[in-house]
């Protein structure tokens, strides 16, 4: 931290409501008494005043307005964190969620009264199965890791209803950082499957690792390096043939909305981030929702409740008795919130529109990756899907690595990417633009990146310096995160 926040062209902002705080300063007033006074009982009562801060309503208006301008977000610019999907989210969606018939429901309420809450989320639940190829879905984990755990329990319920719940589970070396946390949580070992030189999993040594133990893969397509993994059908009939089950990673379903579906691959669960690829807005940690959606035979598994249609009378309800579901994972129904904003965006963009999600969001990845390939080479050969990882290796000729681009982008005006992720690629930048965006600020964005290249090579001291236009300017993030002090 380099001291207090600057307004440009002002004097030094005070950084908290305590520092604005002047005794006698306050943001309401009460009307004057006009009942007797009841004073609290004596054990009940603070001892002293609780020291809030003593502030107008200018004051605190002006230091929230002021904080959320520090911020940066899909509505403010350009965000392409790869892994992250961070798209621009229409906002039909927020103003579905906000209607008062879904966002003033209750969980408690008696099923008669959330007929048109139960019957969006059996249709979202149907149309989350059409895109996956999938035969069921449970919407009730509130996040892709969540549902990562939620998948692995359900194979884990599988096994130990056939006799042995296995042991291990297989994921590769390129793998999202939250998969060998979920296996690890499900009681299970996971176990790295290499890469090869295409970035892809290399079957024949995929091979080797499996045998009875092995509960079953998780494996994203396109993978995490972006890359489309060509022999699918053959990872999946060799996971299959020691009786393992295949799990689809689709926090970015993005990349095959409408064109393939994990199901026809051979996956046999899915899980998908609807706070990515069905836009809410996400980062911080939340909220969100991460259903699962499994082929016919993992159905029992299922966390209970679900919803049940029952055609002759057109009712919805809850159906609780699933003897072999692997408990609740989520209190109440999930987060519906969130679960309707997807399904605005499933009805708002229609069959023909979630696939052109998928075209673009593949286009524009392609197209950036080759604006800036010359000076960011892509750490593998093969077409990337909807993200490319790129590596800033040239540039360190000149002491400069992907941190110093990624800060400097920032002077420059955009959200820089992911960077040193995926682990198996070094100096590694992961881009992911998304359907969302203009050829313009594609291109306004490759020019910053190419500018960047060329101050490495001219100035790399102004790279090591930045951002210097942000209120606060780089972190000795080693420091942030051994001498962790989280008090003013
Ligand atoms: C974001 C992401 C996750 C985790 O999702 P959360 O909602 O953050 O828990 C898992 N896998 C991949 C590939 C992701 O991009």
């Amino acid at each position: 931290m380099s001291g207090a926040p600057v307004r440009r062209g002002g004097p030094p902002l005070p950084s908290t409501l305590r520092e604005l705080s002047r005794p006698g300063r306050r943001a309401s007033g009460f009307a004057t008494l006009d009942v007797p006074e009841a004073g609290v009982p004596g054990d009940l009562a603070r001892e002293g005043r609780p020291g809030l801060p003593e502030v107008a309503e200018r004051d605190i208006v002006r230091h929230f307005t002021r904080l959320s301008q520090m911020n940066y977000g899909v509505d403010t610019g350009f965000y392409p964190l790869g892994s992250c999907t961070m798209k621009y989210n229409p906002k039909v969606a927020e103003a579905t969620a906000a209607l008062p018939g879904f966002a003033r429901l209750h969980p408690h309420q008696p099923e008669d009264t959330v007929q048109g809450a139960l019957e969006l989320l059996w249709t979202l639940e149907r149309s989350l199965c059409e895109v996956t190829g999938m035969h069921r879905a449970t919407l009730q984990p509130p996040a892709g890791a969540a549902g990562e755990l939620t998948g692995l329990l359900i194979m884990r319920g599988y096994h130990t209803k056939n006799g042995n719940p296995r042991s291990k589970i297989v994921i590769p070396d390129s793998a999202h950082g939250t998969n060998p946390a979920s296996v690890t949580m499900a009681g299970y070992v996971p176990v790295h499957a290499p890469s090869d030189a295409r970035g892809l999993v290399d079957l024949g040594q995929l091979e080797k690792l499996l045998d009875e133990e092995v509960a079953g893969l998780m494996l994203t397509n396109p993978n995490t390096l972006g890359l489309f993994e060509e022999e699918i059908e053959g990872i999946a009939e060799a996971v299959h043939r020691v009786g393992g089950l295949l799990y689809f990673d689709g926090a970015n379903l993005n990349a095959i909305l409408g064109r393939v579906r994990p199901g026809d691959m051979g996956y046999d669960i899915v899980h998908m981030n609807v706070h990515k690829t069905f836009a809410t807005p996400h980062g911080g940690g939340g909220p969100g929702a991460g259903p699962v959606a499994v082929v016919e035979r993992l159905e029992p598994f299922l966390p209970a409740p679900v919803v049940a249609h029952d055609e002759a009378t057109g009712r919805f309800r809850w159906d609780r008795d699933r003897p072999d579901a692997i408990g609740r994972v989520h209190g109440f129904h999930g987060n519906f919130g969130i679960l309707v904003r997807a399904f605005a965006y499933v009805l708002a963009h229609g069959h023909d529109g979630l696939r052109e999600v998928g075209e673009r969001a593949v286009l524009n990845a392609n197209y950036l990756a080759t604006l800036v390939r010359d000076a960011y080479p892509l750490a593998f050969p093969g077409r990337p899907m909807h993200e490319f990882v790129s590596t800033a290796r040239p540039l360190k000729a000149h002491g400069v690595r992907a941190m110093d681009v990624a800060k400097r982008m920032i002077d420059l005006g955009f959200h820089p990417s992911t960077v040193y992720f995926p682990l198996i690629v070094e100096e590694a930048m992961m881009v992911e633009p998304t359907e969302t965006e203009s050829k313009e600020t594609l291109d306004a964005f490759a020019e910053a990146l190419l500018r960047v290249a060329r101050e490495a090579a001219q100035d790399p001291e102004l790279l090591h310096d930045a951002p210097t236009t942000t209120p606060v300017r780089r972190l000795d993030e080693a420091r942030a995160a051994r001498d962790l002090r989280v008090r003013w």
